[in-house]
């Protein structure tokens, strides 16, 4: 286990190196599918080792964030004046948790949701999202019937989705996300196709550079 955890270690900083960040302050986080988001002043930069949590917020310029996806949404929010940017992982536990940052970056920064922008990253599509009916049921209540679907007979969610509603009733600046489902596009990864032994995870990264 230390092993694993010092080799994913070093991979991390040799492809932070490899991208001329290794000099920079980046934060990263030990997820936990929360809706909970912390500032960087608060967390430390400590590789994955901080405190469960989902999403980091910060009005650091030197700061880089990151987040690991394998099917979750990566979501990054930025303020239209660039002073404050937020990386998020969301899957369908912390669906919800662009309402959190949103709310934190208020109480916070002053900033309202009509001057922040949304990005949202490649992530497991409905096409592939089946879940037991309980939770199908459970998803379309808090969100809505586009926020369902059924394929083959199958129960599925859309997070897209989820969060699109979420952060167009918040009244945001602009939303732009990228269709691609993790699941059927072989070049990303995806824990529901290969597996809990087989999956590989995808490194979000967002900071000035
Ligand atoms: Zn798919």
């Amino acid at each position: 286990m230390t092993l694993a955890r010092e080799k994913d270690l070093s991979d991390r900083q040799n492809l932070f190196n490899s991208l001329a960040i290794g000099n920079r302050r980046i934060f990263s986080l030990t997820q936990v599918h929360s809706r909970d988001v912390v500032f960087t002043d608060v967390c430390g930069d400590d590789h994955g080792n901080n405190k469960g949590a989902d999403g980091l917020i910060t009005a650091e310029a030197n700061a880089v964030l990151s987040v690991t996806v394998a099917d979750c949404l990566p979501i990054f929010m930025w303020s239209s004046d660039y002073s404050v940017f937020a990386l998020l992982h969301s899957g369908w536990k912390g669906t919800g948790i662009v309402i959190a940052a949103l709310r934190k970056i208020r109480q916070k920064f002053g900033i309202e949701a009509s001057d922040i922008h949304c990005f949202i990253g490649p992530g497991i599509g409905d096409c592939c999202y089946a879940v037991p009916k309980e939770r199908y049921d459970l998803f379309r209540k808090e969100y809505g019937d586009t926020a369902v679907s059924m394929h083959d007979s199958h129960f599925c969610l859309n997070l897209r989705e989820a969060n699109r509603l979420l952060l167009e009733t918040a009244g945001i600046a602009s939303l732009q996300i990228v269709n691609n489902c993790t699941c059927c596009s072989p070049q990303l990864g995806s824990y529901r196709r290969d597996g809990k032994e087989g999956f590989h995870n995808m490194m979000a990264l967002f900071g000035r550079f």
